[in-house]
């Protein structure tokens, strides 16, 4: 499960200027994909399409061979989970961030997570208020681990599908790099990862897709582009 196909999709916020030109490509299930490219090239929109935040334009868009229009949409929000940008959490513990909207997870899974996404050693405090229940004092989480607690609602949700939006993170490089590597470790060749990131500097994914102006301009193994260039 997981596998995408994006069929000449076209999509514009302003019909004089398309956000997306007729863009074609396909990504593997289970594999982790890095979209880069310069700023406004569309790596935001393609991930607003795939969640259907919006509806596409014109062309369609796949997944696992089913255009994604005639899937019900809690089935598709099931089936992806979005690790946004900026995470807004609850004034609570972070164990109760992860474990909200999964609330099914034992506690035991909720640890699991919070492990996985390196963030377990913060599960009793709470984000912002260095307030913990038990009365401690901790530290302020800082952007990076409030992404860390994103991770692991989603890891704890388990879709199929994960998006990742670091088009415009604020996020040093060292950050990202570990999330990054937290999240591809997790997913494995279980979870298609689609990561949206501003630089080229992704490291283990299976494949980049270069967008620029709405399109794919070039797309390959990480090894494959340096060559290229
Ligand atoms: P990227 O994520 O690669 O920076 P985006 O997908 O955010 O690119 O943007 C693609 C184009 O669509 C840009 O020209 C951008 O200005 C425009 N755009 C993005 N979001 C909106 C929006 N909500 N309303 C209008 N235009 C938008
Ligand atoms: P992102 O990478 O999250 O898309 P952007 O800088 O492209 O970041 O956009 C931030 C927000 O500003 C978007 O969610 C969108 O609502 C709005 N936006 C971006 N470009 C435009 C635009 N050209 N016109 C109007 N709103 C825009």
């Amino acid at each position: 499960e997981g596998a995408v196909v994006f069929e000449n999709v076209g999509f514009a916020y302003d019909p004089r200027n398309p956000a997306l030109k007729n863009i074609s490509f396909s990504i593997p299930k289970g594999k982790t994909v890095a979209l880069v490219g310069p700023s406004g090239g569309g790596k935001s929109t393609i991930l607003r399409l795939l969640f259907r935040f919006y509806d596409v334009g014109s062309g369609r868009i796949l997944i696992d061979g089913q255009d994604i229009r005639l899937v019900k949409q809690e089935s598709l929000r099931r089936n992806i989970g979005v690790v946004p940008q900026d995470t807004v959490l609850f004034n609570d513990t972070i164990f109760y961030n992860i474990h909200y909207g999964n609330i099914k997870a034992s506690e035991d899974d909720v640890y699991k997570a919070a492990k996985a996404a390196q963030i377990h050693d913060r599960i009793k405090t709470f984000p912002d208020d260095y307030q913990t229940r038990v009365g401690e004092r901790g530290l302020r989480l800082s952007g990076g681990e409030k992404q860390r607690v994103a991770i692991a609602r989603t890891i704890l949700k388990d879709p199929a599908i994960i998006l990742l939006d670091e088009a415009t993170s604020a996020l040093d490089t060292t950050t990202e790099r570990q999330i990054q590597h937290a999240l591809a470790n997790i997913t494995k060749d279980r979870t298609t990862l689609v990561i949206a990131h501003r630089l080229s500097t992704i490291i283990n994914a299976d494949l980049i897709l270069c967008i620029k102006d709405g399109q794919v301009a070039e797309q390959g193994t990480h090894d494959e582009l340096i060559q290229n260039t």
